[in-house]
């Protein structure tokens, strides 16, 4: 599988947009992650939100403009940790904070996630979703998962984010 390069995504919409310039030496499967944690639930709807982490550096907003303006704005429910929508369409895009930036997985153009289609809806080129998304990356916040409802998804189970001990 060729490692991704660049990617794009945006909102629902299609009023707010961005790209992602993979560094070079980017680990694909460590900064992929399935996220528990309440904040996830409540600001996405979904019971887990598959996120992206990568340097601050290698994303960009690239509509409106680099400079955040309308429709695109930030909630901070944890001071200074961004957590980046539409007010237009109110698509959930990116969680910043210390120097990176968790993308949403969901919100990458379907073309790089999923790959190109023919005209029957098969993928003749594939995208980037399972990189992006790598079943074996870091599953967060597993004290708030549901159980039997998402114990299946695959993954090193950490209590809280990577930072805090594998759950035992
Ligand atoms: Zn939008
Ligand atoms: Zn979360």
């Amino acid at each position: 599988m060729s490692t991704p390069t660049k990617i794009t995504g945006g909102c629902l919409c299609k009023a707010v947009r961005y790209e992602v310039n993979f560094p070079e030496d980017h680990d694909f499967k460590a900064n992929s992650v399935a996220c528990f944690c309440t904040l996830c639930r409540k600001q996405s709807g979904a019971v887990a939100v598959h996120v992206h982490i990568l340097p601050r550096s290698s994303f960009a907003w690239t509509s409106p403009s680099a400079t955040p303006a309308a429709p695109l704005a930030n909630y901070q429910v944890i001071k200074d940790n961004l957590r980046w929508f539409c007010t237009a369409c109110g698509s959930y895009l990116a969680w910043e904070g210390n120097g990176i930036i968790e993308v949403t997985a969901g919100s990458v153009d379907e073309e790089c996630l999923v790959g190109k289609k023919d005209g029957e809806g098969n993928v003749i080129e594939k995208g980037v979703g399972e990189q992006f998304c790598h079943p074996e990356g870091a599953v967060t916040w597993v004290n708030n998962s549901l159980g039997p409802v998402t114990e299946g998804v695959k993954g090193t189970r950490w209590k809280f984010s990577v930072a805090h001990g594998v759950r035992g």
